[in-house]
């Protein structure tokens, strides 16, 4: 391997260190950062995603109030406690566990959570204030691939970015963030034709694909940038990204293992979002880790 490995455990734990510190000064103000997370139906595997979220709170001092819903709540029923969570001034983060049973409209309840409590950063409104440049909450798991970058010591103004995916979640917001750090953004999705042709053009490339081997050694320009978002099994059931992790690392200046690349920087930053909304409700001017 000739890549150097970006740790996303070690980013991870420095910046969760740095949010408990903002915890602690935020509650010696009187002001405890306050997060709620909304469960809805029995999903093990959000069950889980809900179990670390609430446990990665405890560990960094920020309260965490989990709210579970049996799979018969109603749309009614599940905005009206987003209303009340909304208005309640000990509460500065939202968070929604998705995927929602699928007679609740999952965007509709998005867009009932106050965009200043939006940690998830999956609100039209929070999407606008990213569009257009203003402050706001960004989706976590594009905003920790963006740290990820930053950790390299990378200068991305006039470097060429290969964006592979473009889900709202994900790829869209990842290519806006990196046009915003001066980037010179590309965006491929499953209707490009010759992927490689663009990957191998770039100084960084994110691939947030969900399938095995989407960028091979071949796609991979000598000394490049790649981090790796997919979540996948092999044929043996192991973990693995999108990336030929094997294969890339030979070519890569840098790389994001899978796992142990994105996947701590999500819930690290929606830590950092709770905290940014809390600082920001308490008036405090939020200085981000
Ligand atoms: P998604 O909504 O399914 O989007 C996948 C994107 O990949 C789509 O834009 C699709 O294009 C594109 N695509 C599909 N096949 C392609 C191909 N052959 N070449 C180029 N592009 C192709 O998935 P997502 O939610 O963005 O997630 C992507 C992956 O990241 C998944 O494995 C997911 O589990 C993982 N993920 C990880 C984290 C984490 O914390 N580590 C967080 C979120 C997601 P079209 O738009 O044309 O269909």
């Amino acid at each position: 391997m000739t890549a150097r490995l970006i740790d996303g455990n070690a980013l991870s734990r420095h910046l969760r260190a740095e949010v408990a510190r903002r915890a602690a000064a935020l509650t010696a103000r009187g002001v405890t950062p306050g997060l709620a997370v909304i469960l809805v139906g029995d999903d093990p595997a959000s069950a889980v995603y809900v179990r670390n979220k609430v446990k990665a709170c405890h560990d960094t001092g920020i309260r965490s109030v989990q709210e579970t819903y049996p799979a018969s709540l109603t749309q009614s029923e599940l905005l009206a406690r987003i209303a009340t969570l909304n208005a309640d001034p000990a509460i500065h983060g939202i968070l929604v566990q998705m995927p929602l049973p699928r007679h609740l409209d999952a965007q509709a309840v998005i867009e009932a959570i106050d965009p200043a409590k939006d940690v998830d950063g999956f609100s039209t409104a929070s999407a606008g204030e990213l569009m257009t440049g203003l402050p706001g909450l960004r989706p976590a798991t594009p905003a920790g691939c963006m740290k990820l970058i930053e950790s390299t010591g990378i200068d991305l103004r006039g470097k060429h970015a290969v964006v592979v995916g473009r889900s709202n979640t994900v790829g869209k917001p990842m290519a806006l963030l990196l046009l915003q750090a001066n980037a010179t953004v590309t965006v491929c999705h499953s209707a490009t034709p010759d992927l490689g042709a663009f990957t191998r053009q770039a100084d960084v490339v994110v691939v947030a694909v969900g399938r095995l081997h989407t960028l091979r050694g071949d796609m991979v320009k000598p000394g490049a940038v790649v981090i790796d978002v997919g979540i996948n099994r092999d044929e043996h059931g192991k973990l693995c990204g999108d990336v030929d992790f094997a294969a890339v690392s030979q070519v890569a200046g840098a790389i994001t293992p899978v796992p142990g690349g994105v996947g701590p920087m999500t819930i690290t930053m929606l830590l950092v979002n709770t905290l940014d909304a809390a600082e920001r409700a308490a008036g405090a001017a939020a200085t981000t880790p």
